[in-house]
């Protein structure tokens, strides 16, 4: 049995990252820029006024004789139009906030500081001195063109689509995401919309899982459920093998019909098999197909819990990420840990700041097969090898399974 460290380390040495993909801009929200991304133009392209107001020269802005100076307004220039005349002596625009400032104005006062008898008036009073370049944002003051705006590696959020966006880039160069199959396994196995018989349960791990790869920022495909037999496993790996990761859940254990690892060995290879940890130890990994397989047991929470660990740091490294790993942080767990575990445990927890402190709440019995211990956790503590238990109120670290990758 190996450690969850050198379990991830040998997993990950496996992984690599995916190939360039060009994608529509709408698309690309959780991607990872595969090339920098460099201006082509100017951003702004023109200078333009930051202010609804008047398009002036600087030095008609000064009083005449103790009185503000009153300029004759010869147009007007909204925002997505050029003026048709230029600014002189004596003379004004109007301007809106992001129109071009009209040539000859060397500034723009906001309308708050003149005085005029309402739009139509074609005078106007400067009631304040205005320096040049006063409220106009120059060409190029946020991007030039040429520039390095956005370099390759970066996670593309709605910033960065903002920017993308400005750049004028209908398509983005990004690392593809990954395609991965999730297979059940087991002849108790059925479907979400079928009734309970006995002998039967539900199909949870498939959808948990499938909801869990897409949140990695995967495309998943839910290839249903193999029975337990050679045959029908062999049929599911072979429509499986055209993705670029699968993963499986049950049919890992010592059980006589656990017969995953059976197929990875005879079609791939086990790289290895069984963690020390809880809830998850039957957790295989290998390839088949030379495409990575993550085999991992079929009780829910310990296939919810071991794709936190593993399964979306894989994807995360196929996407790109430079960061692929949950923080850790310090909690009190204010209702203790009781049951002794040999082997490293993960523990449910809700974990709240409260008074200076995260605080964290187990929630409730443990057990790998108890699916409600998963709702309302958004963390991990983690109990450590060699039977520890923690008491109410003491220290560990958790995983926080809700706050960004470091
Ligand atoms: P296994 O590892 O195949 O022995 O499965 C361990 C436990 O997980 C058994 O109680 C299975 O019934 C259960 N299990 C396996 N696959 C699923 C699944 N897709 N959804 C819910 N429970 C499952
Ligand atoms: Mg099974």
């Amino acid at each position: 049995m190996i450690s969850v460290e050198e379990a991830l380390a040998r997993i990950l040495a496996e992984i690599t990252q995916l190939p360039l993909a060009q994608v529509p801009l709408a698309d690309t929200l959780g991607l990872v820029l595969a090339e920098d991304s460099v201006a082509q133009e100017d951003m702004p392209p023109f200078a333009n006024s930051a202010m609804d107001g008047f398009a002036l020269l600087s030095r008609d802005s000064q009083p005449r004789d103790g009185q503000p100076p009153r300029l004759q307004v010869i147009g007007s220039v909204a925002a997505g139009y050029v003026a048709e005349q230029d600014v002189r002596e004596g003379t004004t625009m109007r301007i809106m906030t992001g129109a071009p400032v009209p040539p000859g104005a060397d500034t723009v006062i906001q309308v708050e500081l003149t005085r005029s008898e309402g739009p139509a008036s074609d005078t106007v009073e400067i009631l304040e001195t205005v320096p040049p370049g006063n409220n106009i944002r120059p060409a190029g003051e946020d991007m030039q063109r040429g520039q390095t705006i956005l370099t390759r590696g970066t996670e593309i959020g709605p910033w960065e689509i903002g920017v993308l966006a400005t750049l004028g880039m209908a398509t983005v160069p990004t690392i593809r995401r990954p395609h991965v199959a999730i297979l059940g396994t087991g002849d108790e196995v059925i479907d979400v919309d079928q009734p309970l018989r006995p002998g039967k349960i539900r199909n949870s791990n498939s959808y948990l899982l499938e909801a869990a790869v897409q949140k990695a920022g995967a495309v998943p495909h839910r290839l249903g459920i193999a029975h337990d037999t050679v045959e029908s496993l062999r049929e599911k790996f072979s429509e499986a093998v055209q993705y670029d990761l699968i993963i499986t859940s049950g049919g890992v254990s010592v059980g006589d019909f656990d017969l995953v690892k059976n197929i990875m060995a005879e079609q791939g290879q086990i790289n290895f098999w069984r963690i020390n940890m809880r809830p998850g130890k039957p957790v295989a990994f290998g390839h088949i197909g030379g495409v990575p397989l993550l085999g991992l047991p079929g009780n829910p929470v310990s296939a919810a819990v071991t794709f936190e660990l593993f399964g979306r740091p894989v994807i995360r490294k196929m996407l790109g990420h430079a960061r692929l790993l949950r923080p850790q942080v310090e909690v009190i767990v204010e209702d203790g840990v009781s049951d002794r575990a040999m082997r490293r445990h993960y523990v449910r927890a809700r974990v709240a700041w409260r008074d200076g402190h995260f605080i964290a709440h187990t929630t409730g019995n443990q057990g790998s097969n108890i699916t409600t211990s998963l709702l309302g956790a958004n963390a991990f503590v983690i109990v450590p090898e060699g039977g520890i238990t923690i008491a109410p109120g003491g220290t560990a670290q958790a995983m926080m399974l809700d706050w960004p990758e470091v």
